[in-house]
């Protein structure tokens, strides 16, 4: 009798064990189904922006040329009751421009499709650039520039204008967010990498915050001008460049945004 009993329950499990199966296997049959939905949905989300940016992007040069001319007197010098609301306009148009490239250039970015143009680039005068551009605001706001770079050049192949864009976004950010002080700018060479470490005498980020600042549309605390842009995109050029960039940073003590690029192909570059 007790045979009959385990021969049941040994039934019952195997049933149990089966079923079970099953249900795992529709489990993650659902989970895979509502993933690629998900997938689906995100690039046409993702087509979607770049289409209605890339629309954009016409109309709004159109803008900029007839607000230019405006603004330089090419139609008759203008009232100084003219002068604002034309001044204003260019400037909302400008911020458009900026925000529907930025947008174009994610979505490229994300949908693989950003045509990268390798060459040698000097990462001197990268930066070297960059603080010329930023000249007059960084005087305009009162604030200190340390360059920290050595003589040794620091050659990489990689793309110029995509890189200088990294480092664009930092230093923007770097003034816009440090009411007083200062922006350090150190370039290192380690073995077969370059570092560019950039701090700022800024409020720094809360842990919290730290997690997020690289998403997409993130902006934490700011009544500063921005798109929460910036930061994903200086986190993909530096990803297509094979390199990682971070941030340090604690409240009340500035932050340290890390730039960290492989010289692959530095002998390349070096064969001037
Ligand atoms: P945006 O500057 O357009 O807001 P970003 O993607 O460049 O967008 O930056 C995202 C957010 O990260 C900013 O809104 C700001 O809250 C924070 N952040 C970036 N850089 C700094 C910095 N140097 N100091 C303090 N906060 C910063």
């Amino acid at each position: 009798m007790n045979g009959v009993y385990f021969l049941l329950a040994l039934l019952i499990a195997l049933v149990g064990l089966l079923a079970g199966h099953q249900l795992i296997r529709d489990i993650i049959r659902q989970l895979v189904d509502a993933n690629e939905k998900l997938a689906k949905l995100n690039n046409q989300q993702a087509a979607f922006v770049g289409n209605v940016a890339h629309e954009f992007r016409s109309p709004l040069a159109v803008f900029k040329a007839a607000l230019d001319n405006l603004a330089d007197g090419l139609h008759g010098a203008l009232t100084t009751d003219q002068q604002e609301p034309v001044s204003m306009c260019l400037r909302e148009t400008n911020r458009l421009k900026r925000l529907v490239s930025d947008l174009l250039d994610l979505t490229n970015m994300e949908a693989g499709k950003l045509p990268m143009v390798k060459a040698k680039v000097v990462l001197q005068d990268t930066l070297g650039a960059v603080e010329q551009m930023f000249t007059g605001l960084l005087k305009k706001r009162n604030l200190t520039l340390t360059m920290d770079l050595p003589q040794s050049p620091a050659r990489l192949i990689g793309d110029r204008d995509r890189l200088q864009q990294v480092f664009v976004n930092l230093m923007a950010n770097a003034i816009k967010f440090t009411p007083a002080g200062g922006i350090t700018v150190q370039l290192t060479q380690d073995g077969d990498s370059v570092q560019v470490k950039l701090e700022d005498t800024g409020p720094g980020i809360s842990p919290e915050d730290l997690r997020r600042i690289f998403d997409k549309f993130e902006r934490v605390n700011s009544t500063e001008e921005g798109s929460g842009l910036g930061l994903p995109i200086a986190r993909d050029i530096v990803g297509l460049h094979h390199g990682k960039i971070w941030v340090e940073s604690e409240v009340g003590r500035g932050s340290r945004f890390f730039v960290k690029l492989p010289m692959k192909g530095a002998a390349a570059a070096a064969d001037d």
